[in-house]
């Protein structure tokens, strides 16, 4: 982020407003991989699923979110689904509209299908690939998005690859390395994130991390770091891995992103994962460098994240008080997907 960018976001803090927008553009993904928190029964509270809200499609879906970025003008917004890549037609329109607008954009997918090459000329833009592990253990897992099928959809592009260690992975020696050599060698990555497994408060899937997984598993990232440039899993992220936000109240990742599901109205709180996430157990990559960020000393024992929850606490009070005394407007009609032709 540029010295620029932090002082937009700050501003947008204190006029009571996320610098980050999360958009689950679709509900559809033809993918069923176990552990998927976004198709998990607690992700939008426990009163509706996913797959029961209504979505969008083609012109409207194109209209419907960007008059959602017009209305919460975010810094960044994460494309997300399901598989947003369900809805190319519109990425193919949103992508150059969004960046227009001076907005970065990150679009998270299987990469099921095809990531256009010509993608590359939009600056702002990040294609992120889930991949679970090494080939074998990936290709069970998240059929049809294949290792093959993969390979043959970033042919020219260029991505981020992003993992998710599992139990499944964390203690077998060598593992995370040979991935990181395999995706390191390919000229189509920019850079290789990784996540740890979150689960929800009191969850027991077989995914789950153990305090020892989760400690090996760091050290192998710190390791892995020094030896591959691509992979980028800085030390001031991997000390917020090692000790992630108690709460989401704690969490300036949740507290600077609005994350809105497929119907672009219901709210997924406290954070991407929904439901009741268990925030000692975080692995996410974004929050533990969103954290990093908040422990960065500004002067004696003042950090970035004391200035940060005090404007928020700041720009929050400020944005109820004017919305009391001036209510805002309603947002303006979404244009309807094609015009009738009287005649
Ligand atoms: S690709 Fe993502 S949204 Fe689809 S099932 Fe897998 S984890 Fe869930
Ligand atoms: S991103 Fe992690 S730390 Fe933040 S609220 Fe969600 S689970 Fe908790």
């Amino acid at each position: 982020m540029k010295k620029s960018e932090v002082v937009h976001a700050w501003a947008r803090i204190l006029s009571g407003r996320a610098p980050s927008l999360s958009i689950e553009i679709t509900k559809e993904c033809p993918l069923r991989c176990p552990g998927c928190y976004a198709f998990d029964a607690a992700h939008l509270g426990g009163g509706t699923e996913l797959r029961q809200l209504s979505d969008y499609k083609g012109d409207e879906l194109v209209a419907r979110v960007l008059a959602l970025l017009d209305e919460h003008k975010p810094l960044h917004v994460s494309l997300v689904g399901g598989d947003p890549m369900v809805r190319y037609r519109e990425l193919e329109q949103l992508i150059p509209q969004i960046e227009r607008r001076g907005i970065h954009t990150q679009v998270v997918t299987s990469a099921f299908r095809t990531i256009p090459a010509a993608w590359s000329r939009f600056k702002k833009l990040n294609v992120v690939v889930s991949i679970d592990g090494l080939q074998p253990e990936h290709d069970a897992r998240r059929k049809p998005a294949t290792y093959e099928r993969i390979l043959k959809s970033i042919q020219g592009a260029q991505v981020t690859i992003h993992s998710t260690v599992t139990a499944q992975i964390a203690d077998r020696p060598g593992y995370l390395e040979e991935f990181v050599r395999f995706w390191s060698a390919r000229p189509e990555i920019r850079k290789i994130w990784f996540s740890l497994f979150t689960p929800q408060r009191g969850a027991a899937d077989p995914e789950i991390l153990s305090p020892r997984q989760r400690a090996v598993t760091i050290d192998t990232f710190r390791r892995l770091q020094e030896q591959y440039p691509l992979l980028d899993m800085p030390e001031m992220v991997l000390r917020e891995l090692e000790q992630p936000p108690a709460n989401p109240g704690e969490c300036i990742f949740a507290r600077t992103t609005k994350t809105i599901s497929a119907d672009l109205t219901t709210p997924i709180t406290p954070c991407q994962f929904g439901g009741n996430p268990d925030c000692s157990q975080c692995g996410c990559i974004a929050s533990m460098g969103l954290a990093a960020v908040g422990h960065y000393p500004l002067a004696g024992k003042l950090t970035a994240g004391h200035v940060f929850f005090a404007s928020d606490r700041l720009g929050k009070r400020w944005r109820s008080l004017r919305d009391t005394l001036s209510p805002p407007p309603a947002p303006a009609p979404v244009p309807p997907p094609f015009n009738i032709l009287q005649p």
